[in-house]
């Protein structure tokens, strides 16, 4: 929000997903986020940049990133089934750029909350690495 964080990502997501788990609401305020996995080598991040580490429902070390500064989510690393760096989607300078193809972690999705019928959805995220 505050531009003193920038990305750089090259080429296309691995994958873009709606997630409706838990941590998401908890970490961003909302029923679900949308986000973007770009393999780290085609990542390049800059400015000042503060986490947030917990575990991971599979057992592995989450690492919330966010700006120190406007505390906006940037992105999320860690112990992750893939060298992914995993951004929110709207943080984008053109978030229209990318499209979500699958629904995640359903099983935690609120009462009032919508998914797009044309989705895939999932459970959780096994298999979708
Ligand atoms: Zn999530
Ligand atoms: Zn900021």
């Amino acid at each position: 929000m505050c531009q003193a964080v920038r990305y750089e990502l090259e080429g296309e997501p691995e994958w873009v997903w709606q997630c409706y788990c838990r941590d998401c609401q908890l970490a961003t305020g909302t029923g679900h986020t949308t986000i973007a996995g770009f393999h780290k080598d085609r990542v390049t991040v800059s400015g000042p940049i503060a986490n947030y580490t917990t575990t991971g429902d599979t057992g592995g070390r989450v690492s919330r990133h966010f700006c120190p500064t406007c505390a906006s989510r940037l992105f999320t690393t860690g112990d992750l089934p893939g060298p992914l760096t995993i951004f929110q989607s709207g943080t984008l300078d053109d978030p229209n750029s990318v499209t979500p193809t699958a629904a995640i972690y359903v099983k935690d999705k609120l009462a009032w909350d919508y998914i797009d019928p044309a989705l895939p959805q999932f459970p959780g995220m096994e298999d979708r690495y």
